[in-house]
């Protein structure tokens, strides 16, 4: 017998009959002997139909009360399944995050979980043989009683939350694609599903752009050790093995991966903009001034670049935001212009990031050399580069995003 969490994302309850399916997934486990906790998400594009009502609404609308409207997909999912559940002879009761309660912080929109309290729900696994189903992408604020959401995508927070809270054997994230691929497989078909990843290859492949799981569940299973498994809601549920091992990714430390490759995959992203302040003074404090004010009004900045000025009075400084920041960072900017003394502000929107990524980077050199090749042959300009220690990130036009990334998924071995 084995505790385990069972997430379902939104394509994998779309309808009743996703629903019932994802039902028959569970009843599997169940008649296995395991002790099961299932995370749902909202229904596929309910939460943005919800997101655009908060934005009809009122475009500057509170964020308490945007919580309160987005939250509601995740209670109507939970609660049909339990239905259905039920309906299968399957014991299951539905748990909304203030219910448990998942706590959080007051971040409305982008809350963090604090504390789940599972003492309940074990208590339930062995009283009553209860599934219970959880809703997931809320949870409450730990001092107003509020309730709150984690962020888009949150759903896979709250199911490796949920899995430390009741010590799960292994949280199941079960999605529409069958694991984690060496890059997007509905952009890269030759991409190839990957046995194992370590939690710092995740943790980068997502927050670069693979949203195939939230950068927040990534950070949460690698500080509890939850072993996280990637797996499809779309095989017939009754044809698999609930002892076996069915196709999909472990999620793990990267000390379990036997045959480390360089690279392990290639992320991207189009919701980048570039902004250049152009004609700054070269001296102490202007990259302070520059990046302060961002920083104060909460806009994460990215692959900064300064040129090497020629005159030693006058410099340029390149960066990148999220799209979704862009007219705001362009405010801020506009709004320090007196301290910061630029003479004009270049942008580009149209532009994309494509990073590469990999553990074994750390004891190979000339990993990112041979993507300028191979780009360069291509005649795709290169608009920024920057490195770390597991992964290079390039900045190029959105409109070669696609040609990048293969041409750098069969440079590096990926595509077999
Ligand atoms: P869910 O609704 O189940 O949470 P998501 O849409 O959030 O599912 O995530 C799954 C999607 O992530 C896949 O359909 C796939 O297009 C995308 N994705 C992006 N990069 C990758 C990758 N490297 N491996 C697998 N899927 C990826
Ligand atoms: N329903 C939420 C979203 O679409 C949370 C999730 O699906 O994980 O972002
Ligand atoms: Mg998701």
């Amino acid at each position: 017998m084995a505790r385990l969490v069972m997430k379902f994302g939104g394509t994998s309850v779309a309808d009743i009959e996703r629903i019932r399916n994802v039902a028959r997934h569970v009843k599997r486990e169940i008649g296995a002997g395991h002790e099961v906790a299932v995370v749902v998400s909202a229904m596929s594009g309910k939460t943005n139909e919800l997101v655009a009502w908060c934005r009809d609404g009122a475009p500057l609308h509170d964020a308490r009360e945007y919580d309160a409207v987005v939250s509601s997909g995740e209670q109507v999912t939970a609660g049909l399944l339990a239905i259905v559940l039920e309906g299968m002879g399957v014991n299951a009761r539905s748990w909304q995050g203030w219910q448990l309660p998942i706590l959080t912080s007051n971040a409305h929109g982008t809350a963090r979980i604090l504390d789940i309290n599972g003492g309940e729900l074990v208590k339930r696994f062995k009283e009553r043989k209860e599934v219970a189903v959880i809703a997931g992408f809320q949870g409450m604020h730990k001092e107003t009683g509020r309730i709150t959401t984690l962020g888009r995508g949150g759903s896979d927070t709250s199911a490796v939350a949920v899995a430390a809270a009741i010590q799960a054997e292994r949280c199941d994230i079960y999605t529409d694609v069958d694991g984690v691929y060496t890059t997007d497989p509905r952009v890269v078909p030759r991409a190839q599903r990957l046995p194992k990843i370590a939690y710092e290859e995740m943790l980068e492949l997502a927050s670069l752009g693979a949203k195939v799981m939230q950068v927040r569940s990534v950070e949460l299973g690698m500080v509890h050790n939850v072993r996280i498994f990637v797996r499809s809601s779309f095989e017939k549920p009754e044809d698999i093995d609930p002892h076996g091992t069915p196709p999909g990714t472990l999620i793990c430390g990267e000390e379990e991966i036997v045959e480390q490759q360089v690279v392990s995959g290639i992320a991207f992203s189009k919701d980048e903009a570039q902004i250049s302040v152009r004609s700054v003074q070269d001296k102490p404090g202007v990259a302070a001034a520059i990046f302060g004010p961002l920083a104060d009004a909460n806009i994460n900045v990215d692959m900064i670049v300064q040129n090497v000025s020629s005159d030693g009075a006058t410099t340029d400084l390149t960066f990148t935001v999220p799209a979704s920041d862009y007219q705001r960072a362009t405010d801020v900017l506009a709004k320090s212009r007196g301290e910061i003394g630029y003479e004009r502000l270049d942008r580009a929107t149209d532009i994309a990031k494509i990073s590469v990524i990999g553990i074994g980077m750390r004891s190979h050199a000339g990993v990112a050399a041979q993507a300028f090749k191979a780009l360069a042959e291509k005649g795709i300009n290169i608009r920024a580069i920057t490195t770390s220690e597991i992964k290079f990130s390039l900045l190029i036009d959105a409109i070669y995003t696609e040609l990048a990334v293969r041409t750098l998924h069969s440079l590096y071995d990926l595509d077999k």
